[in-house]
């Protein structure tokens, strides 16, 4: 008969360790869970994710982006520090496994980088939509480098492909032996077609990172659904650690309230957006409304990169909502009837539209959304719509940080005088979903990433008051362990277990917990309760044994000390005596 004890750490439990990567030099403790943000990655900031996390000896990195706003070699995560924190001689025996949540350039963009030009020769994991949509966006991403002429840190298409190769993907729910310990098992995120929140466990000790996620549904997309887990440790990400939004009918009234007083005064509408994701939720209600206004205005996406990525959101119907999966058998939502490609000579145009461009954010050194910006912004008829979240040095967050008039970028005067309206549609869950996750997981402990630093001590203040869980938000290199689970198998001699089923043993114990004023009298009365001696012996199984035995074991007499307990009136006593 085995019997299974449960061991806490700090003393003999295994920990967790995390990496959010940039590392400081760290040795790792097998047994504990460290977590490590990588240098300008998803430590108190939201731009390129990395976190390594170590679980009991296995290391995993989860995500692997870019931060859209450097070039060269510091938009990637600060890969040489996995290798000075780990000590090892490359990064194939650094990493046990790589495991991308999404196809956001800020979660994938480096991948290519790490595999083909830092060499990591690992297994890679992503879902089956991840891995059909990654190649676009990171050949997107190649033509802004290229574009900006990058002097180091380019990757090259080849590379993109052998890459994507060696990537094994995933579905929903399955549970994956990347080695004979450690497990890993993605689930749905909502977000992003094929987003996943990726859970993994080494021995006892199990954590989930979450990635980017929606508790909500949208037009296309389900809410994120996740087992109820027994976890030492949850990171999740924290975009909108403050905010709480309006209902998705009201957020979808406003902004085509904006569009159609645009065009219907004959302006442009410019729409940046990445190419997957919020740009087909958005296509859909306008094509919907169009419909409806019955309007000929062109609805344009530019590159051909959001029309590629919607083949595969037909493609890949199974893993959009369910409202979306039944009505796909009339009619595939994915078939926009009002929209179309966009040329470069469209730009000058006379007349009204709608164009979607990526990159979202408008950034400052490359995408085809600050060319067209450049020409529109000076029109007071025009409206550029931006998304919830800009990164900060982005032309986006200028916008939406006060209404300037005029930008000055890199020697280029705009003169800005056109509407500017925020779109409050974000795939990322608001505060109260990610509180609402926390509480449904109830992981031991929370770690916050990929947000904002006020605003994730905002967060950390509430997980810690009102669902009493420890919390933290490491800014990148900071390495934080946390204590985890430990389940040890150990055998019982017979005896023992007699002694288990003897009812006077209970009693006695019982009786004497009364009298030692212990506050196990909660037991259930159907628990057999028993006393005994763990033998711990080099190189064999723990084992379980009665006193009588282990005196019999040791060779040695049995004694028996009695204590006799002290009246307080005695006490004061013998104080007065000294
Ligand atoms: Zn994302």
């Amino acid at each position: 008969m085995a019997i299974e004890c449960l061991v806490l750490g700090p003393s003999g439990g295994a920990r967790l360790l995390l990496l959010l990567l940039s590392l400081s030099p760290t040795r790792v403790d097998p047994s504990r869970v460290n977590a490590i943000p990588v240098d300008a990655g998803a430590g108190q900031d939201v731009g390129k994710s990395c976190v390594v996390a170590t679980i009991g000896g296995r290391r995993v990195m989860f995500d692997c982006g870019v931060h859209l706003y450097y070039k060269g070699r510091r938009s990637y995560p600060d890969f040489e520090r996995v290798l000075a924190a780990t000590g090892a001689a490359d990064f194939t025996a650094a990493i046990s496994c790589v495991v991308i949540t999404h196809s956001h350039l800020d979660h994938i963009g480096g991948l290519p980088y790490f595999t083909e030009v830092c060499g990591y020769n690992g297994p890679i994991y992503m879902t089956y939509p991840a891995k059909a949509l990654a190649p676009m966006m990171l050949e997107d991403f190649r033509k802004v480098m290229v574009n900006q002429q990058w002097e180091e840190g380019q990757y090259s298409h080849e590379d993109i492909l052998r890459c994507m190769k060696k990537v094994i993907p995933l579905d929903l729910k399955q549970t994956v032996q990347v080695d004979k310990d450690l497990v890993i098992r993605a689930y749905y995120a909502g977000h992003v077609l094929g987003a996943a929140m990726i859970y993994a466990k080494v021995g006892d000790a199990a954590m989930v990172y979450t990635g980017d996620y929606n508790m909500t549904p949208d037009r296309h997309l389900g809410a994120a659904q996740i087992d109820r887990l027994k976890l030492d440790l949850l990171i999740t990400e924290s975009t909108y650690a403050k905010t709480t939004r309006d209902s998705r009918r009201a957020r979808e009234r406003e902004f085509l309230h904006a569009v159609h007083k645009c065009v219907s005064g004959g302006g442009k509408v410019l729409i940046p957006l990445f190419a997957v994701g919020r740009a087909q939720e958005l296509c859909m209600l306008l094509d919907d409304y169009w419909e409806r206004m019955n309007w000929k205005i062109p609805i344009y996406f530019s590159g051909g990169l959001t029309i590629q990525s919607n083949i595969y959101y037909k493609m890949l119907i199974g893993w959009t909502s369910q409202k979306i999966k039944d009505s796909c058998r009339m009619h595939n939502p994915f078939d926009f009837k009002h929209v179309c490609h966009f040329e470069r000579s469209f730009i000058d145009n006379p007349g009204p539209c709608v164009l979607f461009a990526t990159p979202g954010m408008i950034s400052i050194n490359a995408g085809f959304s600050f060319e067209v910006f450049k020409k529109w912004a000076p029109s007071e008829k025009n409206l550029v719509t931006l998304p919830g979240y800009c990164a900060s040095g982005s032309i986006g967050h200028k916008l939406m940080s006060g209404k300037p008039k005029r930008i000055d970028i890199e020697g280029t005067h705009i003169d800005v005088r056109c509407q500017i309206h925020q779109l409050a549609f974000s795939p990322h869950t608001d505060s109260k979903g990610i509180m609402n996750l926390i509480e449904f997981l109830s992981p031991k402990h929370v770690i916050l990433v990929h947000g904002e630093k006020p605003l994730m001590a905002f967060l950390k203040e509430r997980v810690e008051s009102e669902l009493g869980m420890p919390c933290y938000y490491p800014a990148n290199n900071e390495s934080i362990s946390i204590p985890t689970t430990q389940h040890h198998k150990m055998s019982a001699t017979e005896r023992f277990i007699t002694s288990c089923t003897n009812e006077q043993t209970k009693d006695s114990l019982q009786r004497r917990k009364l009298f030692c004023g212990s506050n196990m009298s909660e037991a259930n009365d159907d628990e057999k309760l028993a006393e005994g001696t763990l033998l711990m012996e080099k190189n064999k199984a723990l084992k379980i044994l009665c006193e009588d035995e282990l005196v019999q074991l040791l060779g040695m007499d049995r004694h028996v000390i009695q204590y006799e307990p002290m009246a307080a009136s005695r006490i004061a006593a013998a104080g007065e005596l000294e």
